[in-house]
């Protein structure tokens, strides 16, 4: 078990599953969600549900903070 003490942004994190980036859901194997780069800095892997997707809700990037549909 990891203990919590150096949380820190890490995008190779495979341990924790992906979670939705505009709105926090966990996203759940089988789901359609998508994943892709963000398109301003190429570093961060931004991840959205199949809902957000259909809503076309808008998101931030964790690494550079561009926001985009
Ligand atoms: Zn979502
Ligand atoms: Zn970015």
């Amino acid at each position: 078990m990891s203990t919590q003490s150096a949380r820190r942004i890490d995008i190779y994190d495979y341990v924790q599953p992906p979670t939705c980036i505009s709105c926090g859901k966990l996203i759940v194997a089988g789901e359609r969600a998508v994943s892709f780069y963000c398109p301003q800095c190429g570093v961060a892997v931004i991840w959205r549900c199949s809902k957000c997707r259909s809503q076309i809700t808008s998101y931030t990037c964790p690494n550079c903070g561009f926001t985009g549909p």
